[in-house]
């Protein structure tokens, strides 16, 4: 079966396309991290941007880089009218350290005559003077052609001129790029059908851009034509509407037996099971809060609600679930909420781990708890740390590992009021470990901060369980429960093993709502670590 199966090429964009978006700026640091989260989650080709253009890419290809992947750099064909030798811009490109080279040229008459202001023959050979150029310098070439589909609505003997030129010219690749990201899919599949006449489809690649939120589906309509290497980025990243999102591509290609059967991908299934996980390191990268609701990987994704289906998914998850969720490395939530029944509560702590007897009394105890907490303002559906604290808490197997007998958080204004002043804050925190009494003090940037920093400072014998634990998100919402107003802390801590977690506290006070949550989340985390009572 294996052997029938024919190879699918993933080409991965997002510190080139995926840079261009809005608020994102990749530091170098940043973009070694990703390519080495690509090129070990199994992607072919990374894209690593655009040497010359600006001193972050050009540093990047200064030096080769030793990956599974094809680092690829990118840039444009020589420009109109200039030969290969005398153009700066293609010069940086082919000085770059990389094995690819994925130029961009044009393949819209109407861009050739009005943006490059040139002829279209003179650009025909552009393309095929980069091509050669590159070639000769021993580099496997891609060429995008940009606008590919407008340009072929438009004039479809010179876009297909322009894939041509490419591909007689010794391209490996000529890349059909969606640029406006407005082509609709069986458009797609209808002109790259035509294109696999004059360009064998194992030549052929997909670059769809998102702007009728079907750059996806583009990608597939477009592998059912023919192509066979698509081009896209982490969780969708890319100017304005984003880009195709790989993260969405990969498990559709290897868990759809549409795609399974007949393609090969560079992901093992092994590699697969990180795609949550890289999904989320991305965003951990942008400082954004992952996507709850993204297919596969978001929190979401694989998460139930009512009472009636969960009984139904503990039988026979798969009456519920499309694919199973370890396959990305997710896994099946069943909410705890208020709305939850007893099944709900029995999964997730079989899940969490806890055994408990289906019929043992403390299961409906634990049920009431959750919704009188949820009634007042706790959410224990998004706080799944704090769910299971309560739980093992109720179950009576959290050790007592030390008590807070005393804080105190000062914020006061120092020095004249207006220009010179400033705000200072400290915390004292009071540790009660077994019989000895710690004090630590810390300043911070404001109250939460600084008590976060005193309680973390001396922990005692608990310290070393808590090195690596980081807060990584906060959040505050002020709730209007009945007459009177109440903040909800929701708190995100990650450790040295990348797990991340979820607290919450509830108080119409937002420094004790905030000493909950962090509360919550330094217990969990001497319980995960295995630290003794
Ligand atoms: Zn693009």
């Amino acid at each position: 079966m294996a052997a029938e199966r024919e190879r699918l090429y993933l080409f991965d964009t997002t510190l080139r396309d995926g840079a261009q978006t809005n608020g994102v700026d990749f530091t170098l640091t940043d973009k070694f991290a990703i390519i080495r989260m690509l090129d070990e989650l199994g992607i072919d080709y990374v894209e690593g941007g655009y040497p010359g253009a600006n001193p972050t890419d050009t540093q990047l290809f200064a030096e080769p880089r030793m990956l599974n992947a094809t680092f690829t750099a990118f840039g444009m064909v020589r420009r109109p009218g200039r030969s290969t030798s005398n153009d700066p811009g293609l010069a940086a490109l082919l000085d770059a350290k990389a094995e690819a080279i994925c130029f961009v040229a044009k393949s819209w008459d109407y861009h050739v005559r009005v943006a490059l202001e040139t002829t279209l023959e003179e650009n025909l050979a552009s393309i095929r003077d980069s091509v050669k150029a590159a070639k000769d310098k021993g580099r496997e070439v891609l060429l995008d052609c940009e606008h590919f589909f407008d340009g072929y609505k438009a004039n479809p003997s010179y876009a297909l001129a322009c894939a041509k030129s490419a591909h007689e010219a010794g391209a490996s690749w000529v890349v059909l790029c969606d640029t406006n990201g407005g082509t609709l899919p069986h458009e797609v599949e209808a002109i790259v059908r035509e294109v696999v006449k004059h360009v064998p489809g194992d030549h052929l690649g997909i670059h769809a851009h998102n702007d009728t939120e079907q750059a996806v589906a583009n990608s597939f309509a477009a592998v059912r034509a023919g192509a066979r290497q698509i081009q896209g980025t982490l969780n969708g990243l890319g100017e304005r509407c984003g880009n195709a999102n790989l993260v969405s591509i990969i498990p559709t290609l290897k868990l759809k037996p549409e795609y399974a059967d007949k393609f090969e991908i560079g992901v093992s299934d092994e590699q697969m099971k990180s795609l949550l996980r890289v999904s989320h390191d991305l965003d951990e990268r942008l400082n954004r809060w992952p996507n709850r609701h993204a297919p596969y990987v978001g929190d979401s994704a694989f998460a139930t609600k009512a009472g009636i289906h969960a009984s139904a998914i503990v039988k026979e998850p798969k009456t519920y679930e499309h694919v199973e969720p370890e396959a990305v490395g997710n896994h099946r939530r069943l909410l705890v909420s208020d709305q939850a029944g007893r099944s709900n509560v029995l999964a997730e702590l079989e899940r969490i781990g806890l055994k408990v007897d289906k019929n043992d009394r403390r299961v409906a105890r634990l049920l009431d708890e959750v919704k009188e907490r949820e009634a007042v303002g706790y959410a224990y559906e998004t706080a799944g740390a704090s769910f299971e604290l309560l739980a093992r808490r109720m179950l009576g197997t959290v050790p007592k590992f030390f008590d807070i007998s005393y804080f105190d958080v000062k914020v006061e204004q120092r020095g004249q009021n207006g220009h010179g002043s400033e705000v200072l804050t400290t915390a004292v925190v009071k540790v009660k470990i077994g019989d000895d009494t710690l004090i630590s003090a810390a300043e911070g940037n404001g109250p939460v901060n600084a008590l976060d920093v005193a309680l973390r400072k001396d922990l005692g014998k608990y310290q070393k369980f808590i090195e690596g634990l980081k807060l990584t998100d906060y959040r505050v919402r002020i709730l209007n429960s009945g007459t009177e107003a109440v903040t909800r802390v929701l708190i995100e801590s990650e450790d040295e093993t990348g797990e991340h977690w979820t607290t919450v506290g509830v108080s119409p006070n937002i420094i004790d709502a905030s000493f909950q949550a962090l509360m919550d989340s330094i217990v969990y985390k001497l319980i995960k670590a295995g630290a003794p009572a």
